[in-house]
């Protein structure tokens, strides 16, 4: 060993995360498309397509920054037992002297696999079984503190797994992070993170509606956001996301809701939220609305937007 680090997902979020992981270890970072790997390239990194990974390149620890489960399962796991993990491990009968499917155990100093995609509870303990059976340490790590955390390095990590391979793990993420919990055993991080983004669903949601009555009764949004953040309406959306375009120069409002945290993933993340409350029997009322007003915005044709626009489907600004 070693290679250093392998970061898969160069995406909003995965490529500020490399950038800060950059300056403490050695890596290389891959994304299939093109687009992504020409900004990594500018920021400096080194960029392959996934099919160029070496499952053979000892690496220290391997990280995925994906859109989803599929995307995390389809290149963890493969299809036939001949995912990166299974190739890393050598248990794809790829002869690279692994220690033979199904043999179980986890070996201590192999490569650190750990997942920062939202991707939910039941995928992240599925991965975590096979990394299990395979003899990989795994942790589910999903963040939050969205692009803006990601840039300064200040995201929450919530992580699901052994209390020791997260250890293993902590010099890397305070390189990414400014807050780094051990939420339980694998699937725990995943579940921590639903909680938190339904939460910030009823959040974003509630405070587009204030703003939006209070400006239509004639109050400046930028003078009711700052009352409000500093009574006791103050919210995490009002101190760092505000919705309002204009309010803080640098939100994803201000710029035509572009980037940011897309309503496609808020509502991926909602969807999970509420497939947990259903199979544990929670109520959720205020998670259920909130589900079916970003269905509708994404039906609206918002998908691709920041999901702070849904101050527009509270004013009705109609689809695009
Ligand atoms: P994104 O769509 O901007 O980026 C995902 C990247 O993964 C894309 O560049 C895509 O090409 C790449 N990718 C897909 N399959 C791949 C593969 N097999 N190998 C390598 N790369 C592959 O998404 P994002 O906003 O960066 O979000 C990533 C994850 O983080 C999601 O699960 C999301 O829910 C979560 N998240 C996002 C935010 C946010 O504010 N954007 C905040 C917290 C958590």
């Amino acid at each position: 060993m070693k290679n250093g680090v392998a970061f898969f997902g160069m995406g909003n979020m995965g490529l500020p995360m490399a950038k800060n992981l950059a300056g403490g270890f050695s890596l290389r970072v891959f994304d299939p498309s093109e687009s992504a790997r020409s900004r990594a390239a500018e920021a400096g990194l080194t960029a392959l397509a996934p099919r160029d990974f070496d499952a053979d390149g000892g690496w220290d620890a391997i990280f995925t920054m994906l859109p989803d489960a599929r995307a995390v399962e389809d290149l963890l796991l493969g299809q036939n037992g001949d995912g990166i993990l299974h190739r890393v491990a050598g248990t794809d009968g790829g002869g690279r002297g692994g220690r033979g499917k199904g043999e179980g155990g986890r070996r201590k100093g192999g490569s650190l696999f750990a997942d920062f995609s939202t991707t939910g509870a039941e995928s992240a303990r599925r991965v975590a079984g096979v990394a299990g059976l395979c003899g990989v340490e795994f942790l589910d790590a999903p963040v939050s503190g969205g692009v803006a955390g990601a840039a300064l390095g200040k995201l929450s990590f919530m992580a699901g797994g052994a209390a020791e391979v997260l250890e293993r793990a902590r010099p890397y993420l305070e390189r990414m992070g400014g807050a780094i919990f051990h939420a339980g055993p694998a699937g725990s991080g995943q579940a921590a993170k639903m909680c938190n983004n339904m939460l910030l669903s009823t959040l974003m949601i509630g405070t587009c509606e204030a703003l939006a009555l209070g400006a239509a009764n004639g109050l400046d949004a930028g003078v009711l956001s700052e009352i409000m953040r500093r009574s006791s309406g103050g919210n995490w959306v009002l101190e760092v996301y505000n919705p309002w375009p204009g309010v803080k120069p640098d939100s994803a409002a201000s710029r035509g809701y572009a980037g940011g945290f897309l309503v496609d993933l808020m509502l991926k993340d909602s969807d999970l939220a509420m497939e947990m409350a259903r199979a544990s029997g929670v109520a959720t009322p205020l998670g259920s609305l909130a589900n079916q007003i970003y269905r509708m915005h994404q039906r609206d044709g918002w998908g691709r937007k920041d999901f702070s626009s849904a101050l527009e489907f509270i004013r009705g600004g109609g689809g695009r």
